[in-house]
């Protein structure tokens, strides 16, 4: 097979000893690009609200200054009180009447626990000196403004306090450099305190979509041509990363457009990704483009669906470079693409730690006899026993595949499966989606 674009350009590229060779491994592509986005300049850093911090990337690790709670605190509803003052009689089912000299709600500053007596207590109120227990509401009699305890279960000391620095310990890293900020990590930032936060500066990423054929939502579709379906998915993949897309649009078929698109996303983007035209055929015109103004590293992966990908860089007018990515056309394709490469690839380049998605393993609910040559990424179900079925049709044409599934399992090349084998399994959800 002979490649026209590789032909037709000058001949610096250094892919272009790779015509008739093997594709490159899944696993050496991701950690091409890893290096290639912690190689370049690293992301500048900006001080924000945390409340506008969800996804963002912290550029400073927190630390916590107080401890977590701030204070011992009831767990529960119930009466605080010393458990030395409990008395209960031989064989009691209940303990002698307790007073109850105080009331203590979330909030209050409780006074210290008058010797003998309970304090009333609710759910986040500061337990009062005195006291090393809390007894449920649940399991108490009351009489009047005196209440007695079943004897069982045996009461023990600490029991419904939650002691102070529990959860978190004066001057412990919180959240670090580089993880990025999930609700969860903005809660726990904001039971210490903190309210501003360094974070890196947004990626600004440029995005189009080539194709002859592409049609925008909204209009009436012409014979032979079809709906940008892939402009929704990788914009709001992108957003979803943290990202400030620059959405171009739809692009035609052509070396002069495709290179004008390239152009403009280089000036006003660190990141162009886009989506199909990055192929062999003569309507291809994504990987010469790209040839004609800067270079490509990387390009055919040996996975499936997903070959076509490639890296590369544009380069600007003063000597700096735009990142380039091109993902596959076919919808499927670009989307594991993108979860798989881009985004790892993204969060490095956002100054994020990448850690490689984890596996679960779990049983494959369907036989796969005739494994392709190239790694392949199945598109699953979890069904109500927890076995994976496989979804009806895994054309990389199918959009409905990655709609309505659950995750991807990851096949080596070559490989047969047998029902109930466990196999690699990826949910989504640890893929960004
Ligand atoms: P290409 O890689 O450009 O040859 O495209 C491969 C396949 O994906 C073709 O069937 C295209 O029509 C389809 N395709 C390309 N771009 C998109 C898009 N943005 N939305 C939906 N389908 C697309
Ligand atoms: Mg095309």
């Amino acid at each position: 097979v002979t490649d026209p674009s590789i032909n037709s350009t000058s001949g610096s590229s250094n892919l272009i000893a790779r015509v008739n060779k093997p594709l490159q491994v899944f696993e050496d592509a991701r950690e091409q690009l890893i290096v290639a986005a912690k190689s370049g300049l690293t992301p500048k850093i900006e001080s924000i609200d945390l409340m506008r911090s969800c996804g963002r990337v912290l550029a400073n690790t927190v630390h916590s200054d107080m401890a977590v709670p701030p204070m011992d605190n009831s767990g529960m509803d119930g009466y605080a009180l010393k458990l030395a003052d409990v008395k209960f009689g031989p064989n009691a089912d209940w303990s002698e009447p307790i007073l109850v000299c105080a009331r203590v709600p979330a909030g209050a500053s409780p006074e210290p626990l008058l010797t003998g007596t309970a304090a009333r207590i609710f759910t986040g109120a500061q337990i009062p000196a005195g006291a090393d227990v809390v007894v449920m509401q649940e399991r108490v009699n009351v009489q009047g403004d005196q209440f007695s305890i079943s004897a069982k279960p045996a009461l023990q000391v600490g029991e419904a306090i939650r002691c102070r620095g529990e959860d978190i310990q004066t001057g412990a890293p919180l959240v670090l450099q580089g993880q990025v900020l999930t609700p969860a990590r903005m809660g726990l930032i904001a039971s210490v305190g903190v309210g501003q936060l360094d974070v890196y500066k947004k990626l600004r990423v440029a995005c189009f979509f080539t194709g002859d054929e592409l049609t925008m939502p909204g209009q009436a579709l012409r014979q032979g041509s079809i709906y940008n379906s892939s402009r929704f998915v990788l914009t709001a993949a992108l957003a979803s990363l943290g990202c400030e897309v620059i959405d171009l649009g739809i692009v035609p078929d052509t070396l002069a457009a495709t290179q004008a698109a390239l152009r403009q996303a280089a000036q006003e983007a660190d990141l162009i990704v886009t989506s199909g035209g990055v192929s062999v055929g003569e309507e291809d015109h994504v990987k010469p483009a790209v040839l004609s103004m800067g270079r490509l590293d990387l390009w055919q992966i040996n996975m499936k669906p997903g070959k076509p990908l490639a890296y590369g860089r544009v380069d600007r007018t003063d000597q700096s470079f735009a990142h380039f990515i091109g993902l596959p056309g076919n919808p499927v394709s670009s989307y594991v693409t993108f979860m798989l490469l881009a985004r790892p690839f993204i969060l490095a380049l956002q100054g994020a730690n990448f850690e490689a998605p984890r596996y679960f393993h779990l049983p494959a609910n369907f036989d796969w006899p005739k494994p392709d040559k190239r790694r392949e990424f199945l598109r699953v179900v979890i069904n109500q026993q927890g076995a994976l079925d496989l979804y009806r049709t895994q054309s990389s044409g199918a959009l409905t595949s990655m709609a309505f599934s659950d995750g991807l399992i990851d096949v080596p090349p070559g490989t047969v499966i047998a029902k109930g084998q466990s196999v690699r399994f990826l949910p989504f959800t640890h893929l960004g989606a």
